[in-house]
């Protein structure tokens, strides 16, 4: 601790490492020590944009000024990294996914335990507006009971980068993109028991790694929910789509335009049927102007720098870590619901511990 600030010491200095020096830098409470990434250029470019820089990491993990080590490295990385770190005295706050098995995240939580140290994930997308647009819906009952959620990111440029093509550092987008919407739909529904998974992935542009996938979950109490992360489709179809029993919302895109429509609970006593190629139907008649009311989404406003304003009061005050391992390990045994179910294409009895 430097000045009551939480010293952060940054392992991997990529695309999400430098993400990191900027929301702490909306963090007053907490200051980065040091940067070390494998790669001496990364190291200069650190240096450029005026860090410190370790030349190892052994040199990060001896220095006693550092209270917490963020792992922003790829996901192979995760596990050896945080066990070294907690065992030299650290706090770790590791990039998501954790690691890449239940097996591997149970070694990691008993160095947590048996060090005493923190260990925490960085499940950034808790924050989003769009999820919590969803959360407070699905919460307030605006819809009536819920009986579908759709969480989808569709995206048509194939895996970015290099090692997330590749199997042994944990690519794939389960591991990438899944992890953040399977964690949003299991904090939202975290007293609620998943029953069943059942699974696909798609391998389009790449074969060694599922570059695609798309999860059916039921909850018990009867809702079903669908998680489809897509890297090749040119057209989108919506971020969220939320069934209720009254009504039905949308959220199209990450600007968040969408909006809800409710019944008002006046009925149509002669519904007029509609013309379609090649028939008559009442069922899928468009229903008349009064009996629906069309309503801007909630405003929410979230804040990415609570994370680390979280970990902040965890080491300094004690506090609750927002991102709990108990939750961590339920998604990544998730995960390896979704994994199993595609292999065998079978509908996986969930085992689930709320
Ligand atoms: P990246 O390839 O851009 O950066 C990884 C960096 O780690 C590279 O600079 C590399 O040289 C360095 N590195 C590799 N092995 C190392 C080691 N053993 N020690 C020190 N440095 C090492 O990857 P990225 O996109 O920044 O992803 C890094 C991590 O962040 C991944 O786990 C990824 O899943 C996660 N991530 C999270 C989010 C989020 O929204 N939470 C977004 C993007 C990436």
């Amino acid at each position: 601790m430097r000045e009551n600030k939480v010293v952060y010491g940054l392992i991997g200095y990529g695309g999400m490492g430098r993400w990191h020096t900027e929301i702490l830098s909306n963090v007053p409470e907490a200051i980065i020590g040091g940067i070390y990434d494998i790669k001496e250029e990364k190291r200069e470019e650190a240096k450029e944009k005026g860090f410190s820089v370790y030349e190892t990491e052994e040199a990060m993990l001896a220095d006693p000024d550092i209270d917490v080590v963020l792992i922003a490295t790829p996901n192979d990385c995760h596990k050896p990294i945080a066990i070294r770190a907690m065992h030299a005295g650290k706090n770790v706050i590791s990039e998501k996914p954790v690691t890449l098995s239940s097996a591997d995240l149970l070694e990691m939580e008993n160095a947590a335990k048996e060090t005493g140290k923190l260990l925490t994930v960085h499940q950034n997308r808790r924050w989003d507006d769009d999820f919590l647009i969803i959360k407070k819906l699905v919460e307030e009952q605006k819809l009536g009971h819920v009986f579908r959620i759709e969480s989808r990111v569709h995206g048509s440029r194939g895996i970015p980068g290099d090692w997330r093509k590749e199997k042994v550092h944990g690519g794939g987008m389960v591991l990438d993109w899944g992890v953040h919407l399977l964690d949003q739909i299991l904090y939202m529904y975290g007293d609620r028991k998943i029953e069943t998974v059942y699974a696909s992935l798609t391998n389009v542009t790449n074969q060694e790694v599922d570059d695609g996938f798309t999860a059916i979950l039921t909850f018990e109490g009867g809702t079903e929910v669908l998680v489809e992360v897509g890297t090749n489709n040119y057209i989108s179809l919506p971020r969220w789509y939320v069934l209720g029993e009254d009504g039905t919302a949308v959220i199209r895109d990450w600007q968040l335009n969408g909006e809800i429509i409710r019944k008002t609970g006046r009925t149509e006593e002669t519904v007029v049927p509609v013309k379609t190629a090649a028939g008559l139907t009442k069922t899928m008649a468009p229903r008349r102007e009064d009996t629906i009311v069309k309503e801007d989404l909630p405003k929410v406003s979230g804040d990415i720098a609570d994370f680390h304003r979280n970990v902040v009061a965890v080491i300094r005050d004690g506090a609750e870590p927002e991102i709990k391992l108990f939750q961590v390990m339920r998604v990544m045994k998730l995960m390896e619901a979704i994994f199993r179910s595609a292999e065998t294409n079978q509908v996986i009895k969930f085992q689930d511990q709320v």
